[in-house]
Formats: C-alpha cells, sequence, structure tokens
C-alpha cells in the first residue's frame, strides 16, 4: 500500500520530537508500509536535503536505544521531502495538491501539526483543492477548541468537508500499550469481568502527574489549565476505557458508542458539588528533582496575577447499575512529587476476615502508564513468619511487567496511532459526539470557577498538590495510593 504523510508544521517541536521518531520506529520494525513519502510543510524555505538533515540532528536528541545509525537514517530519510507553504494563502495549497495528485497515494494523511487557530483553515482548503477524497485521512491533535461552543464550530466546519470516518482525534494515551491491555484485560479474558463492578469495587482513582512545569509553554498553558489540557481529554478518555459496557465487537463506533455512554452517564455538577468535589490549585515555589523551583506566577509568559489552575483533583460517579455510587477519582498536576501516571481500581475487603491483614489492606489493581507501562495485580498472602500464633497475611504483588515479556516487540503510542491512521482504523481515535460530550461535562466547572473569587489553591512545587485533595478523598473514607 502505497502512502503520502503530508506533516503540516514538519519543522514544529510536535513533529521532531515525537511524530518523526515514532516514524523512524515503525520503520525500523518494518512496518510502515513500503513506497510511502513523509512530507514536511511549513514556512521555512528548506530543500529536502537542508530537512533531512535538520532531522538527523534533532535525532541526536532522541534516547540512544531509539537513534537511527547513520546507515538507517540514510534509508529512512529517503521518505523525507520538505514543502514550503504559508498555511493561511489558499493559493499555497495548489502546489500540494499537484505534488499528490501526481502520485495518487492509496493512502493519504495530512496530520494538523501546527497552531490549533489553523486546523479549520487547513481542512477548507486541502477540500478547496480537491484533496479531500476518500483516500484521505486528516490527524488533528489537541486542543480542539477552548469550550464547547469551540469545539462544536470545529466539527461543524470539519463535517463541511470530511465524513466522520476520515477524521483522526488523536489521544495520545490511548495508543499507550497499557491502555490497550486494559481493553484486552477486561475484554479478552473471562477473569476480572465479574468483578468489574459496583458490588466488588470500592473507588477507583486516575492520576496523571507531571513533576515538569510549564517549561516555554507559559503562554499557552495560561490560556489553558489541567482542566482543559488534561481532565477533558487524556483523563475522561481512561475514565471511559475503565467505565465502558463491553462492546458488541472491536470495531471502532462499537467501542466509541459504549465510551460515549460512560460520558453521557458522569454524575451532572451543580455548585455545590463543585464546591466539594473539585479541587484546583497551582503551584507556587518548592523543590524539584533536588532543585529550588519558581512558583507559577513567576514562569515566563504567565500573567503575574493568574488564576490558572496548575492542578485539578475531583470525585465523580458514573450513573448506571454498574457504577451508582462507586466514586472515580481524577487528578493531575503540574511540578507534583513524580512523574507518575496510573489508574488504581481498589476493591472491597472481603466480607468476613478470618486473617490479620495490615489495616487497610485490600486488592488492587494498578494500570501503570508512566513512566513505565505495566499491570500490578496485588494480593494478599501467607506471610513467612512462622513463628506467628494467629495467621496473619501481607501484601504482595502480581507484577506483569510488558517490556520483559514482549521486549522490543513493543510499540510507542505515537507510531501505533500513526500505522492506525495510515490503515484507517479508528478504534483508538475520538468521534466529535464524546469529545463534545467531555466538553459539555466540564463545562460548568469552567463557569463556576470564572466567578468564584476564591481561585486556585496555592501548592508547593514537588509536593502532591493542595492538601484539600487529600481531604476531598478522605470524606469518602479513602486516601490517594500513595498515602497507602
Ligand atoms: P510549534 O513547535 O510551534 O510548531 C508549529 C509548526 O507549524 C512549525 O513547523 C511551524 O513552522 C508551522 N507553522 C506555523 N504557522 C504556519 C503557517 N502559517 N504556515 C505553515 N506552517 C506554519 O508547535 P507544536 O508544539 O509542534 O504543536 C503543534 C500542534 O500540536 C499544536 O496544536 C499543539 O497544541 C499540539 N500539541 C503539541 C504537543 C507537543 O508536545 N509539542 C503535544 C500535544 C499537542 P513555521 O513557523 O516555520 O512555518
Amino acid at each position: 500500500m502505497s502512502f503520502d504523510l503530508v506533516l503540516f508544521g514538519g519543522t514544529g517541536d510536535l513533529a521532531w520530537r515525537k511524530l518523526l521518531p515514532a516514524l523512524f520506529q515503525a520503520f525500523r520494525h518494518g512496518t510502515l508500509p513500503e513506497g510511502g513519502r513523509i512530507i514536511s510543510v511549513a514556512r521555512d524555505d528548506l530543500t529536502d536535503e537542508q530537512y533531512r538533515s535538520r532531522i538527523q540532528s534533532r535525532f541526536d536528541n532522541v534516547e540512544l536505544a531509539k537513534r537511527p545509525t547513520p546507515q538507517e537514517f540514510s534509508r529512512f530519510a529517503a521518505l523525507l521531502h520538505h514543502l514550503r507553504m504559508d498555511l493561511s494563502q489558499p493559493q499555497d495549497y495548489v502546489r500540494l495538491a499537484d505534488m499528490l495528485k501526481a502520485r495518487n497515494a492509496d493512502s493519504l494523511v495530512m496530520y494538523v501539526a501546527t497552531a490549533p487557530s489553523l486546523f479549520t483553515t487547513v481542512c477548507e482548503q486541502i477540500a478547496a483543492v480537491g484533496l479531500n477524497g476518500p483516500a484521505t485521512r486528516v490527524v488533528l491533535e489537541k486542543p480542539l477548541g477552548h469550550d464547547l461552543p469551540s469545539n462544536r464550530a470545529i466539527n461543524a466546519a470539519l463535517r463541511h468537508v470530511l465524513q466522520e470516518d476520515q477524521v483522526f482525534r488523536i489521544d495520545h494515551y490511548l495508543g499507550k500499550p497499557s491502555v490497550q491491555n486494559l481493553f484486552a484485560m477486561r475484554f479478552g479474558n473471562a477473569l476480572f469481568e465479574p468483578l468489574w463492578r459496583r458490588e466488588t469495587i470500592a473507588n477507583i482513582q486516575i492520576t496523571i502527574a507531571e513533576e515538569l512545569g510549564v517549561e516555554t509553554r507559559g503562554a499557552f498553558y495560561d490560556q489553558t489549565g489541567a482542566l482543559r489540557d488534561m481532565v477533558q481529554n487524556h483523563a475522561l478518555q481512561l475514565l471511559c476505557a475503565i467505565g465502558m459496557e463491553p462492546p458488541i465487537n472491536a470495531s471502532a463506533n462499537a467501542i466509541r458508542d459504549e465510551k460515549l455512554k460512560v460520558l453521557q452517564s458522569l454524575k451532572p455538577w451543580s455548585p455545590d458539588t463543585i464546591g466539594q468535589h473539585v479541587i484546583r490549585g497551582q503551584y507556587a515555589a518548592g523543590t524539584s528533582q533536588g532543585h529550588a523551583v519558581a512558583g507559577y506566577l513567576q514562569e515566563n509568559g504567565v500573567d503575574p496575577a493568574s488564576t490558572t489552575e496548575t492542578f485539578v483533583a475531583l470525585r465523580t460517579e458514573i450513573s448506571n447499575w454498574r457504577w451508582a455510587g462507586v466514586p472515580f477519582f481524577i487528578r493531575t498536576g503540574k511540578r507534583l512529587a513524580s512523574r507518575n501516571a496510573h489508574i488504581v481500581v481498589n476493591f472491597r475487603p472481603v466480607p468476613h476476615p478470618i486473617f490479620k491483614t495490615p489495616a487497610g489492606a485490600a486488592n488492587r489493581l494498578v494500570i501503570n502508564l508512566q513512566p513505565k507501562d505495566g499491570l500490578e495485580l496485588h494480593l494478599l498472602a501467607q506471610g513467612a513468619a512462622q513463628h506467628q500464633t494467629e495467621p496473619a497475611l501481607a501484601p504482595v504483588h502480581l507484577n506483569l511487567d510488558f517490556d520483559q515479556r514482549f521486549g522490543t516487540e513493543r510499540v510507542g503510542a505515537y507510531e501505533r496511532l500513526l500505522l492506525d491512521v495510515i490503515a484507517s482504523r479508528l478504534n483508538l481515535f475520538v468521534r466529535s459526539d464524546e469529545q463534545e460530550e467531555a466538553w459539555r461535562w466540564v463545562e460548568p466547572i469552567l463557569a463556576h470557577w470564572r466567578t468564584d473569587p476564591h481561585g486556585p489553591r496555592p501548592y508547593a512545587a514537588g509536593s502532591w498538590g493542595p492538601s484539600a485533595a487529600s481531604a476531598m478523598i478522605a470524606r469518602d473514607g479513602f486516601c490517594w495510593s500513595e498515602e497507602v
């Protein structure tokens, strides 16, 4: 199958840090279909050779195991091309159309890795030059809008020029191997599904913690905040993967229908529940990795009086028969104690304990997403101490280390998602109605914060966020996973 993959924004941060390394890995693994072209588009006037050598020097920053040898790079580089275009200028799309139509590849992927303000223009203009035929797939990065009306406007503009199944809204968390393994574990094994319900599960916690601050993206982040940047998309998609009903088959629409139902079942907000169950925070000066670091308000590009949240913790419920009453806790933030993303499924304790167990001990399934991915099943077993008069149990872990089991065959999130786009597999991409429903659910929180005089709670950089987040979960009688 021949393909042309156009990287709008081929000289930008996303392209060189994520997309090109992922495409190289696919090339190295032999999974990138042969006979393809990767065409970078940006305003820089570069020849193909200049673009290739720029990318080669960027590969020096990639971890050693994923860096190409000079021989590998020269074979990979043969796929790379560059086209100078100003995406705001309709006449520039004619040259792109000429270049692509001359070849007429089986699969035409348009990856829009450029400023969100250009998304609609790019889609309209590729249609204006006749590049929106059935072989075309358009990949859109987040953020797709900054609220429900702006998201709807983008989706409406897309619908004018493309079919829904030509639009690939990327959420790279869905491409992570452990998220796919969550689907495999739930729907490919008989073991967990009977336990996957309110009778046996006490609570579920989703944590996406970053150690870094806003780095060089202060101005962008100050307009965005943690709720829009992480909760509306990544955290809610993870919640859907955990909470959805078994789909009728593994097709994209069957999976997306079930995710949509989860989003529609999320408990609606009231001003009271937002006050009690949503904690927003903003990092103050503190320590990260042993170094003193500045607070958010001192970061470059950030308004010194900003009330943008860099931390959110919230409690919600999925109102259906399976989950009624089970709290789902979501927590995400910058400048937290460690870089760590995981989902913890806390099972209820046994109904009638006959053994002595450590306080609070119960079964727990941990799905690790970052920094390593894998699954851990926490069980209780008879300890080694022989001298005990009363039988006592100690915690043990069954650790499914995917790296150890599958090693080099493993495929990273962007690699997997890019191959899926080329092959037109939509399973791991987000449909417009899911995205709109997620915006609809976060809107009342955004509206509440606009008029809330209190602003975000400060927390020290390097901590786990404001203490109010621990108090919030403690009201249900639980604690965050690292406090166990
Ligand atoms: P970036 O570093 O600013 O790169 C933007 C790219 O777009 C550059 O190649 C730029 O090249 C090109 N561009 C801008 N205006 C153009 C125009 N009028 N015509 C042609 N090319 C133009 O941005 P980025 O960080 O890569 O982000 C790209 C998109 O991905 C954004 O929507 C961002 O929100 C999203 N995203 C990024 C990341 C990340 O890790 N970076 C993560 C998630 C989502 P020239 O200026 O030379 O034209």
